[in-house]
């Protein structure tokens, strides 16, 4: 397996995927899910110029950053527990995953430490599943509205987990409705409150995503093959 002929291959899909959607490839960042994946894997892909990096655990993303050049974009992607808040706060550039006030005020205590403003998306579980993490769909512009009162962090936009499906169509409408829900909280103008960036889309229906209006794509599988967690 050839992790940087993956890359290519995927930025190809993405570029097709813009182009069919009357986007610009400017619009949309592809993220390299690099979970469970060694650094020299990830080394790989430096010489195509991959700066953005997807992480769902705060050890794994800091011990990556900490192997890794500076001039990278960690984002954290998965479920944060507020106690590792700190660990990740000057060193991850976007919080994928705030899905209640109580993380949410403990990301402002820290980033207030650090004399930072933290970039942060609001997880919506958009399907409703009930194993997903993310706020409903009802519940996300009262915790925005709560939200924006912190100074010390900038609300960005929304970020959904689609369900695993077998026909990427199947999660169109999912991606749809985080778009029509960004459009109407936007709407709302809130102070420290932007609703331009929507993560969706991963290894099995990101072109579906960017046709409904994603701006980050998290892809994994895709990139770097499969993960085989017993082997971490
Ligand atoms: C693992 C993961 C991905 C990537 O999934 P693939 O199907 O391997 O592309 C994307 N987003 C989140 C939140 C993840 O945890």
């Amino acid at each position: 397996m050839d992790v940087k002929e993956n890359y290519k291959a995927v930025e190809e899909k993405v570029q097709r995927a813009c182009q069919k959607a009357g986007r610009d490839r400017s619009e949309v960042t592809l993220i390299a899910v690099s979970k469970t994946k060694p650094a020299g894997l990830i080394e790989e892909l430096l010489p195509l110029g991959v700066k953005d990096f997807g992480e769902n655990k705060v050890q794994e993303l800091t011990s990556k950053y900490e192997a890794l050049p500076k001039d990278l974009h960690w984002h954290l992607i998965g479920h944060l527990q507020r106690n590792k808040v700190k660990y990740i706060i000057d060193k991850a550039c976007l919080i994928h995953s705030v899905d209640s006030l109580r993380l949410a005020e403990t990301i402002h205590h820290e980033a207030e430490k650090k004399g930072l403003v933290m970039p942060v998306l609001i997880e919506v579980n958009v399907a409703g599943e009930e194993s997903k993490f993310g706020v409903s769909v009802e519940e996300t512009l009262p915790l925005i509205q709560e939200v924006a009162k912190l100074q010390n962090i900038a609300v960005k936009g929304l970020m959904t987990i689609a369900p695993y499906v077998e026909d990427p169509e199947d999660n169109r409408e999912i991606f749809r409705k985080l778009k029509n829900l960004s459009v109407d909280i936007k709407g709302e103008n809130m102070n420290n409150v932007t609703m331009d960036v929507l993560s969706m889309g991963m290894t099995g229906d990101y072109e579906v995503a960017i046709e409904e209006g994603a701006t980050l794509v998290r892809v994994g599988t895709g990139i770097f093959g499969e993960r085989n967690y017993a082997a971490v």
